[in-house]
């Protein structure tokens, strides 16, 4: 049975993404991320600073909030990492799937519910909505100065996606 406070949760870990897209969704996007991982470090975040993510700083290592990130986060890959993941090609065709399509019966409702949300929910716009607009972007601020490091950055940082 899922968990619709999941529908409308922005910030989502790894169990919560399992419950929300299932199982096999979960671990086609392991296999993604482990591509990614190999293949995404010398963008330096290209993804996460053309999307205009409020968390990204060119200065952080990695995702500040990479265990609490955004479903949109967690569903999108290019095509380059795509390509090298090692998935068949019935498993390619069913990632490049709607969310809609991959959800049936009791997930039905979250896929619609998926498309209130069209807009990135970590941009400038949404934080300033969700209310931590100013809060992440002092901490930022904080740590690019250099008057915290960033593990204070981002143990403060997920404090807020709570
Ligand atoms: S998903 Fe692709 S474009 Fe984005 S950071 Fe990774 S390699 Fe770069
Ligand atoms: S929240 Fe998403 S877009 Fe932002 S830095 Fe993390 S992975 Fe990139």
């Amino acid at each position: 049975m899922v968990d619709h406070n999941l529908n409308t949760r922005i910030f989502l870990t790894d169990g919560d993404f399992r419950e929300l897209f299932g199982d096999q969704i979960y671990r086609l996007v392991g296999l993604m991320n482990a591509a990614a991982g190999k293949i995404c470090p010398p963008c330096n975040g290209y993804c996460c600073r053309n999307i205009n993510c409020g968390f990204y700083s060119e200065y952080f290592s990695t995702c500040p909030i990479f265990d609490r990130r955004p479903r949109e986060c967690r569903y999108h890959f290019c095509n380059e990492v795509f390509n090298a993941a090692p998935l068949t090609k019935d498993e390619k065709d069913l990632m490049q799937q709607p969310v809609e399509e991959l959800i049936c019966g009791d997930r039905g409702e979250i896929a619609r519910l998926f498309f209130l949300f069209p807009e990135f929910p970590v941009d400038e716009k949404g934080l300033i909505s969700l209310g931590i607009g100013d809060e992440v972007a002092k901490i930022k601020a904080e740590f690019e100065n250099g008057s915290i490091s960033q593990d204070i950055a981002f143990a403060r940082l997920n404090k807020l996606t709570f």
